[in-house]
């Protein structure tokens, strides 16, 4: 395998990228000035080392708390749970929301082995014993594995006072909230309900 065919394989592993796409990418690189292959590579290589998950809900960030959680403008009392950490970008740009947000990392999917361990739940109980939580919002993808890690949250909480909603399903079922609108996030989120 040349350099040229080794390339594609890789770049054809990045998501959303298939075969056509990574050979594209491909040709465009090598065709394109140095210093831009040169920057980009070494934003690549370096991004690991800069960018890290914030030691209090997840959400990336390069400095040792993340802008959301060193806000003095946030609302300390309602969190809201996501998938991963490209969602709270996601609904933060709504504006919708004001509170703070807390990162799983997946969802449970017991035939993957992804089971209550290997999701940040400890975690999420660990944050909400701590402050004074008074509402969770779950707003895990409408799938079938974010809904009954949605129903595995409430459980949790169950005896607390705090109350438990999960947003509405203005996103396509099945969606991915990446790809969702911003309409349809802030009408899902204004249409949350008590679980
Ligand atoms: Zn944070």
């Amino acid at each position: 395998m040349d350099s040229l065919d080794l390339l594609i394989k890789n770049l054809s592993k990045l998501p959303g990228v298939g075969k056509k796409s990574a050979s594209r990418i491909a040709y465009y690189l090598l065709g394109s000035q140095r210093g831009f292959n040169e920057t980009l590579g070494l934003e690549i290589m370096e991004i690991q080392d800069r960018i890290h998950p914030c030691p209090e809900c997840g959400n990336y960030t390069e400095d040792d708390i993340c802008h959301i959680c060193s806000s003095l403008s946030r609302d300390r009392s309602i969190l809201c749970v996501v998938e991963q950490p490209q969602d709270v970008l996601t609904i933060d740009s709504t504006g919708e929301f004001h509170g703070l947000f807390h990162v799983i990392n997946g969802v449970l999917s017991p035939l993957d082995g992804i089971g209550p361990e290997e999701l940040q739940l400890g975690r999420l109980a660990e944050r909400v014993k701590k402050n004074s939580i008074e509402e969770i919002i779950i707003a895990t993808n409408p799938t079938l594995e974010g809904d009954s890690t949605a129903l595995f949250i409430a459980q949790m909480f169950k005896e607390s006072a705090i109350s438990i909603t999960r947003i509405a399903s203005g996103i396509p079922v099945g969606g991915d909230f990446e790809y969702a609108d911003k309409l349809s996030i802030s009408r899902a989120f204004k249409g949350r309900r008590e679980l």
